[in-house]
C-alpha cells in the first residue's frame, strides 16, 4: 500500500499522451522543451491557477515546470538555502523536505504537529502548538517553511485560522513559505472548512513558492511533471539553478498535461475523480476499523494513519520504533504492507519523543488502490485479527 496509484487511468489522460506524442505533427515536440516550462502548458496552468490564487498568473515570469513536486523542492531550496541556513519543518514531514535541505548545507529546525490523543478519530486533531512554534522563531532565524497542505501522511487540511497566524510569523518574522499542496484535488466533501491556498492569503503571494504535482492531480505518478509558481523574482532564482539540474522537462509529456488541464475545462474530471477517491477513502476507513486499526479519518490526500495498538505478538526490537516492527509484522503475517511514520520524523530523536510517542502507535496505510485490492486487504486483515 505505497503512495501511488493503482487504479485505471481515465482514457481521456492516455488519449492527450498520444495527441502530444503520435498525433502530434510538430518536430519540435521531441526536441527539448523551453527551460522555464513548455508554453501550452504553462497558459493552460496559468489559466487553472489564477482563478484559485484571486490574481492573474503570468505564464511566462511566474511559473517554472519542474521534474515532478520532487525537483520543485530540490530546486527551490537550493535557490535559497545557504550553508548554515535554518528551514522550519514540521514532523511528520515528506522525506525530501530534509534530504533537499541538507544537500544544500541548509539545517532542519524541528515543530510536530501533535493529534490531541492517540485515539482521535480524525485528521482534524492534529495541531500545531503556535506558542512553541513563537519560540522556535524568536530564538532561531528562519530562511523558510514547509507547509504540506493537504498534509501527507496525516490527510490534515489547515483551517484557514492556522494558515491566517503561519502567515502572521511569516511577515513577522520575515521568512519564506514552501506550500507543498500537490494534494489540493483531494480535499473531500465532508471537511468542516473548504481548503485555502497559502498564497491567496493577504500579502502572501510575494513569499510563497506553491509547488503542484501532475503525479496526484492526475493520478498519473509516472509522468514526473510538477510546477513552482510565485513571483517573477523568486521563479527567477528557481530558473538559475533549474536550468542546471534537467535544464528542461520532456516535452510531449509537457504537452499532453496541457492538453489535460485544457479537457478539463470540459469534463468534471476533477469532482468525478474526488468521488471516487472519497469512496475509497470511506471503505479504507471503514476496514480499518473493522478489525480495531482505529484509523483518522483524512480531510484531503490518500493515507489514512491509523493506531495499531491493537497490533500485539509481534517481534519486538528494530531500533527505529514500535511501528517498524508492526509494519514488517503485518506485511509477513497478513500480507499487507503499510509505512511506518517514524520515517516521517527525524531518526536523531530518541527516549520520550514525539516518533517514539506518536509515530511509534500508528501506521500509514494507502487508499489510492484499486477496489479489488483493499477488498483483498480487507479479507487479509480480517482473516488474521
Ligand atoms: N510532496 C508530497 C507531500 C508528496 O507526497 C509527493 C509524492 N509522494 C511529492 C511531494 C513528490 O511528488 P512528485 O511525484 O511529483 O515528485
Ligand atoms: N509520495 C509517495 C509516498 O509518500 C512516495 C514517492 C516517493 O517516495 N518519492 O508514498
Amino acid at each position: 500500500m505505497l503512495g501511488f496509484p493503482t487504479l485505471n487511468v481515465e482514457k481521456f489522460i492516455t488519449e492527450s499522451l498520444n495527441e502530444a506524442a503520435i498525433n502530434n505533427t510538430s518536430p519540435l515536440i521531441h526536441q527539448y522543451a523551453r527551460s522555464e516550462g513548455h508554453p501550452r502548458l504553462v497558459q493552460s496552468l496559468s489559466k487553472f491557477f489564477s482563478p484559485k490564487l484571486s490574481r492573474t498568473i503570468d505564464p511566462l515570469s511566474e511559473i517554472v515546470v519542474t521534474v515532478g513536486a520532487t525537483e520543485a523542492i530540490y530546486s527551490t531550496v537550493q535557490a535559497f538555502v545557504s550553508p548554515g541556513d535554518k528551514v522550519l519543518l514540521m514532523q511528520p514531514y515528506y522525506d525530501s523536505y530534509p534530504a533537499s535541505i541538507l544537500l544544500a548545507g541548509g539545517v532542519p529546525v524541528l515543530t510536530s504537529l501533535k493529534p490531541k490523543n492517540l485515539s482521535a478519530t480524525s485528521a482534524e486533531d492534529w495541531e500545531l502548538d503556535f506558542s512553541e512554534l513563537r519560540k522556535i522563531l524568536e530564538t532561531n532565524k528562519i530562511k523558510m517553511l514547509f507547509l504540506n497542505n493537504p498534509h501527507n501522511p496525516i490527510g490534515k487540511v489547515f483551517k484557514k485560522s492556522e494558515l491566517l497566524k503561519i502567515a502572521a510569523f511569516a511577515k513577522e518574522f520575515d521568512f519564506l513559505v514552501v506550500a507543498d499542496e500537490v494534494y489540493e484535488t483531494l480535499v473531500y466533501s465532508d471537511n468542516s472548512e473548504p481548503f485555502v491556498k497559502f498564497a491567496s492569503l493577504p500579502d502572501m503571494f510575494e513569499r510563497t513558492i506553491t509547488i503542484g504535482s501532475v503525479g496526484k492531480m492526475f493520478g498519473v505518478t509516472g509522468w514526473k511533471i510538477g510546477w513552482c509558481i510565485s513571483s517573477p523574482e523568486i521563479i527567477k532564482s528557481i530558473q538559475l539553478v533549474h536550468q542546471f539540474v534537467p535544464f528542461s522537462v520532456t516535452t510531449p509529456i509537457q504537452e499532453a498535461v496541457a492538453i489535460c488541464l485544457e479537457k478539463t475545462e470540459k469534463n468534471n474530471f476533477f469532482s468525478s475523480n474526488l468521488n471516487k477517491y472519497e469512496n475509497l477513502r470511506d471503505k479504507l476507513f471503514n476496514n480499518l476499523k473493522e478489525v480495531g486499526l482505529s484509523p483518522m479519518l483524512p480531510q484531503g490526500g490518500y493515507f489514512i494513519l491509523a493506531n495499531t495498538s491493537s497490533v500485539t505478538g509481534f517481534e519486538s526490537g528494530d531500533k527505529r520504533g514500535r511501528d517498524y516492527d508492526v509494519c514488517k509484522y503485518l506485511t509477513e503475517k497478513c500480507g499487507v504492507t503499510a509505512i511506518p511514520p517514524a520515517a516521517f520524523y527525524d531518526e536523531k530523536f530518541t527516549g520520550d519523543s514525539e516518533r517514539k510517542k506518536t509515530a511509534g502507535y500508528l501506521a500509514r496505510f494507502a487508499f489510492c488502490k484499486s477496489r479489488d485490492m483493499l477488498d483483498e486487504a480487507n479479507i487479509r486483515l480480517k482473516n488474521y485479527f
